[in-house]
């Protein structure tokens, strides 16, 4: 054959999955103990370390390992006493996750609109968004950026609300260099997913440093079978003894699923490395575009550098839409993040909301793309979506 194989599709984002994650899994099947076991808490106490070693500081956190994040957000509202008739503050520019958790326990979600600048929560949007009613505010460190947490606390201080940190996007990433995990709101979760910045398929990890929160999550990820009674009584108590003391969750994560965790967490910070990289890569290339590239965090802070969102200008001779087929057509995956909840069916119509009271994530969810960020592209791969978006935009 002569003629030249049109060059392979370059996806949006792709896991990274070495030997170690591999053997580490075939080890645990090997075992006989594929459920939560020694290699899930092996798993959560690394977390912890990898969260304390970083400031050098005792922390006192409790990691929890769960099945995903959305699980994790369930279980941090749950423990923290939000129900029917309580209201929680979020951010419209997010995935649905962070939102449905508030409707499950029968609280309403109040949105509210993005800064601009760092397209996450508008803190003053939060406050003026609070009610009798407003016991929680979720904040998320949108694609890897923290949001403003020293404002964020000291308002939900003020007005004495709980904070739950929604760091799906956000291992590792610093605020006022230290690492979301160990900031001073009540609960943080991160997610495993298969596109997040670490993965074990499906999984998620919830850390606080509030022992009765820890308790409380404990039990409620696997059925409500309360550990610490059962504690108590195995020196005495037959093996298959147990207490039932709520109607509990089944959100626990696998060992299976924590064999590649634990691996995948060593791996972090060279992943954080590689993904900075190529943002930075990328910024040097489309400077001279009618684009807005990426907020940048405060100087001495981390980036996770989950998603690379651009945001065309209005001098563009593309619209966003028209720039993903473009994409498409190059063999380049991209995608949008997010569709703001406020557009959503379902948030629209139970909450009546309307694109105007949302301006910031509107005009930013008009004019936005994300482009393919992941530990194994090659700077080939690199270069052709560089090359493919100069062409379209050039
Ligand atoms: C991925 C994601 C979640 C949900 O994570 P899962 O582990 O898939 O449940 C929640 N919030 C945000 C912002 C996310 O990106």
């Amino acid at each position: 054959m002569t003629t030249k194989s049109p060059p392979s599709f370059i996806p949006f984002a792709l896991p990274d999955i070495g030997d170690d994650e591999i053997a580490e899994v075939v080890d645990t099947l090997k075992s006989g103990w594929i459920t939560t076991g020694p290699k899930t808490r092996r798993f959560e106490e690394d977390f912890t370390a990898f969260l304390g070693s970083s400031n050098g500081v005792e922390t006192g956190l409790h990691s929890m390992a769960v099945n995903s994040a959305t699980a994790g957000l369930h279980l941090a509202l749950e423990a923290l006493g939000i129900g029917p008739g309580d209201e929680v503050i979020t951010t419209t520019h997010t995935f649905t996750a962070t939102a449905e958790v508030v409707r499950y326990l029968g609280a309403d979600v109040v949105l509210v609109d993005i800064d601009p600048a760092t397209l996450c929560i508008d803190v003053a949007a939060v406050e003026a968004a609070i009610t009798p009613r407003t016991k929680a505010v979720m904040p998320v460190h949108y694609a890897g950026l923290a949001a403003d947490m020293t404002a964020l606390l000291s308002l939900a201080r003020r007005h004495g609300l709980k904070v739950v940190e929604d760091a799906a996007h956000a291992l590792p990433t610093t605020c006022g260099g230290r690492l979301v995990g160990t900031l001073d709101s009540d609960v943080t979760v991160f997610s495993f997913y298969a596109n997040k910045t670490m993965t074990t398929g499906e999984g998620g990890m919830v850390v606080t440093r509030d022992a009765a929160l820890a308790q409380r999550i404990q039990v409620m990820r696997l059925h409500g079978i309360n550990r610490d009674a059962f504690d108590r009584f195995t020196a005495k108590a037959p093996s298959w003894y147990y207490e039932v003391v709520a109607p509990g969750f089944k959100y626990n994560l696998t060992d299976i699923a924590s064999a590649m965790g634990i691996h995948q967490l060593r791996r972090a910070p060279a992943f954080q490395r590689t993904r900075a990289d190529i943002a930075a890569r990328y910024d040097v290339a489309f400077a001279d575009l009618p684009v807005i590239t990426p907020p940048r965090p405060l100087p001495g802070d981390t980036h996770a550098w989950h998603l690379y969102v651009l945001r065309l200008t209005d001098d563009a001779k593309l619209t966003r839409d028209e720039m993903i087929e473009g994409l498409y057509a190059a063999g380049i995956g991209c995608s949008v993040h997010y569709i703001p909840l406020h557009l959503q069916p379902y948030w629209r119509d139970r909450y009546a909301l309307t694109p105007d009271r949302f301006p910031h994530s509107q005009h930013a969810y008009e004019r936005m793309l994300s482009l393919p960020l992941y530990t194994r592209m090659g700077p080939h791969e690199v270069q052709r979506v560089i090359d493919a978006l100069r062409a379209l935009l050039g």
